[in-house]
C-alpha cells in the first residue's frame, strides 16, 4: 500500500473511524493498491456535526470580508501544490496528468470566485414608505454536506468548499470511496490556510453514511452530484427530512452537426469532448446527430480519435467493472447492427497491465433506441445517429430523460440561436464540445440531470446556501403609522 490509510478529518485532526469496515483505493492506471479508505459509522457523522455546530458561531458571526481572507490564502497554496496535487489526482482517478492540472486550475478559479462574494452578497436597502426601511441580509444556514463522485477528486468537492464556507456555514465532506486522497489533502491546505477546526470536516464511506447525512437532524442542507440514480434517492430522502438539497445527477450530452460545419474544428472539438478525462465527464459528448450529409466531418473524427492514444493522452476510466460495462455497451451496438468506425475494446498499455483503459471509440448508424444512444456510458465513446433535418435532431435530444448540456456545430448564427431555443438542456454550446459555465456563470443542467432550484456554482449558489432575513425598521416618530408599517 503506498499511502497510510485514509481517515476521517473532524475538528482539525485526522482520526479513524469507528468501524473496521474498509474499502481498497485503487489506482485504475495501473492497478496499484494506494490505500484504504474507512466506511465510517452514523458515529463518526455525528462526532463531524457536532464539532461543525460547535464552530458556526464564531464562524458565521465573521463578517465575510474576513472570512474570505481564509481562500485568498487557500488559492494561493493551492497554486503552490499544484503539481503535487495534479500528481494525486491522476493517481486516484487514473486521468492524465494534464487533465489533472486543469482540475486543479479550475479548482482555483472556484476560488477567486468565493473571494468575491463579499462584492455579491452585499444585500439591499431601500425607504418603502416615509422614515421605513426594508433590508434584506444573506445568513448562512448552519452545518451543510456536500457528497461527491469519483470523476473530479478536486473539482467537485470544490464547486461546493469556497463558496459554501465563505458564506458562513461549517461542512461535512463525503468523497467518493473510490478517490478519497484529494479530499484529505485539500483539508490540509485548508488548515493550512487558516481555516478554523471544525468548520471544514470529512467522514468517509459508501451509501451507509450518505444515507446518515440525509436523516441527521443537525445538518440543515445537502447537496450531491453523481448518478441520477443515487441523486434521486438522496434528492428524495434529504428533502423528505426537511432538508434543503440540490443533487447533480448524470448526463447523455448530445452534439448535433450540421453540414455547414467548419470540419477541422468540430472534428477536434467533438473527439476532445468523447475522450477528455476518459469519457468521464457529465458535460462529455456522448451522443452525436449528425444533420443531413456530414461524412468529410464523421472521417474527420475519427482520424482524430485515432491519434488519442490510452497511456499517453488518454488516462483510464476508474475501475475494472467500468471498464467491463463500457465494453459490453459497445459490444451491444455491434450486434445491433451499428458499425464500429473506431474500436477502443480490449486497449492495452505496456507496463500498466493492471491498468483499466477504454480506447477512443467511435460508433455509427446507431439507431435512437439502442442502449448506446439512450443511456449514459461514461467513457470515450461517443454513438452517431443519423436525421434528415435540425427538427429530427432536436426530437433526439428532446426525448432523452437528461439535461445536462447540448451542443451544435454551425456557421449559421439563425440555426445555433434556433437550437439554444429549442434543445432541453441546462448548459448550451455552440461550436463548443464541453460547454461548461465559467465563474462567474453557474453550473446545471435540467430534467434528470438536476433535482433541486438553482445552480450549484457561481452566483446562483448563493441562493442555495443563505437563506435571506428581511428586516423592516423605523425609527423617526414623526414617520407615523400606515397601513404597511
Ligand atoms: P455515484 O452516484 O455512484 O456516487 C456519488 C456519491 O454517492 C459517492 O460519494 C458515493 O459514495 C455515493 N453513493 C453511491 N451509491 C449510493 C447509494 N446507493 N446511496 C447513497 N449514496 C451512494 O456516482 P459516481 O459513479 O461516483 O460518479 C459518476 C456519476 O456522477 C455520473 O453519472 C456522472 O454523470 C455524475 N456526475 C454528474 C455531475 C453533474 O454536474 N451533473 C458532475 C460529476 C459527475
Amino acid at each position: 500500500m503506498k499511502y497510510s490509510p485514509v481517515q476521517n478529518y473532524i475538528n482539525g485532526i485526522f482520526v479513524d473511524a469507528s468501524s473496521a469496515r474498509k474499502l481498497p483505493v485503487i489506482s485504475p492506471i495501473d492497478g496499484n493498491h494506494l490505500s484504504d479508505v474507512p466506511m465510517s459509522t452514523g458515529k463518526d457523522l455525528d462526532d463531524a456535526v457536532k464539532a461543525a455546530k460547535a464552530s458556526f458561531t464564531a464562524w458565521s458571526k465573521m463578517p465575510i470580508k474576513e472570512r474570505v481572507q481564509v481562500f485568498f490564502r487557500y488559492k494561493t497554496l493551492l497554486e503552490k501544490n499544484l503539481k503535487e496535487l495534479a500528481e494525486l489526482c491522476s493517481e486516484e482517478n487514473g486521468k492524465t496528468y494534464s487533465e489533472s492540472v486543469a482540475e486543479i486550475e479550475k479548482c482555483i478559479e472556484l476560488t477567486e470566485f468565493a473571494t468575491s462574494l463579499p462584492q455579491l452578497v452585499t444585500g439591499e436597502i431601500l425607504e418603502v414608505s416615509k422614515g421605513v426601511e426594508c433590508r434584506t441580509e444573506h445568513v448562512p444556514l448552519g452545518v451543510v454536506a456536500s457528497i461527491v463522485p469519483f470523476n473530479f477528486p478536486a473539482m467537485v468537492p470544490n464547486w461546493t468548499i469556497p463558496n459554501a464556507i465563505a458564506l458562513g456555514n461549517c461542512m461535512i465532506l463525503k468523497p467518493s470511496e473510490k478517490v478519497p486522497l484529494c479530499s484529505a489533502r485539500l483539508a490540509q491546505l485548508l488548515k493550512e490556510a487558516g481555516l478554523p477546526d471544525g468548520v471544514f470536516n470529512i467522514v468517509n464511506g459508501d451509501s451507509e453514511i450518505v444515507t446518515a447525512i440525509c436523516d441527521h437532524p443537525g445538518i440543515e442542507a445537502v447537496s450531491f452530484v453523481g448518478s441520477t440514480k443515487v441523486a434521486k434517492i438522496v434528492y428524495q430522502r434529504a428533502t423528505q427530512n426537511f432538508k434543503r438539497a440540490l443533487a447533480l445527477g448524470g448526463a447523455k450530452n448530445h452534439l448535433m452537426v450540421l453540414p455547414d460545419a467548419k470540419p477541422d474544428m468540430t472534428a477536434q472539438n467533438v473527439a476532445a469532448s468523447m475522450s477528455g478525462c476518459a469519457g468521464q465527464r457529465c458535460m462529455a459528448a456522448s451522443a452525436m446527430v449528425a444533420v443531413g450529409e456530414v461524412d468529410h466531418i464523421i472521417n474527420k473524427i475519427c482520424d482524430e480519435a485515432k491519434k488519442i492514444i490510452p497511456g499517453e493522452n488518454l488516462g483510464a476510466v476508474i475501475s475494472k467493472e467500468s471498464k467491463e460495462r463500457i465494453e459490453g455497451y459497445i459490444t451491444e451496438a455491434e450486434k445491433q447492427g451499428a458499425k464500429i468506425l473506431v474500436d477502443g475494446r480490449n486497449a492495452k498499455v505496456k507496463g500498466k497491465e493492471n491498468g483499466t483503459y477504454v480506447g477512443p471509440t467511435v460508433i455509427d448508424y446507431v439507431k435512437p433506441d439502442m442502449a448506446v444512444a439512450k443511456e449514459e456510458i461514461f467513457g470515450p465513446v461517443i454513438s452517431i445517429m443519423r436525421t434528415k433535418t435540425v427538427d429530427e435532431a432536436l426530437a433526439i435530444e428532446n426525448s432523452n430523460p437528461y439535461g445536462n448540456a447540448a451542443s451544435v456545430f454551425t456557421q449559421n448564427g439563425g440555426m445555433a440561436r434556433y437550437i439554444i431555443d429549442k434543445a432541453s438542456a441546462g448548459m448550451i454550446g455552440v461550436n463548443v464540445g464541453v460547454p461548461v459555465p465559467r465563474e462567474p456563470f453557474s453550473f446545471g443542467g435540467w430534467n434528470e440531470s438536476k433535482f433541486g432550484v438553482g445552480d450549484i456554482t457561481g452566483k446562483s449558489s448563493i441562493e442555495f446556501w443563505t437563506k435571506l432575513k428581511k428586516s423592516t425598521t423605523k425609527w423617526n416618530p414623526e414617520a407615523g403609522v400606515n397601513w404597511m408599517s
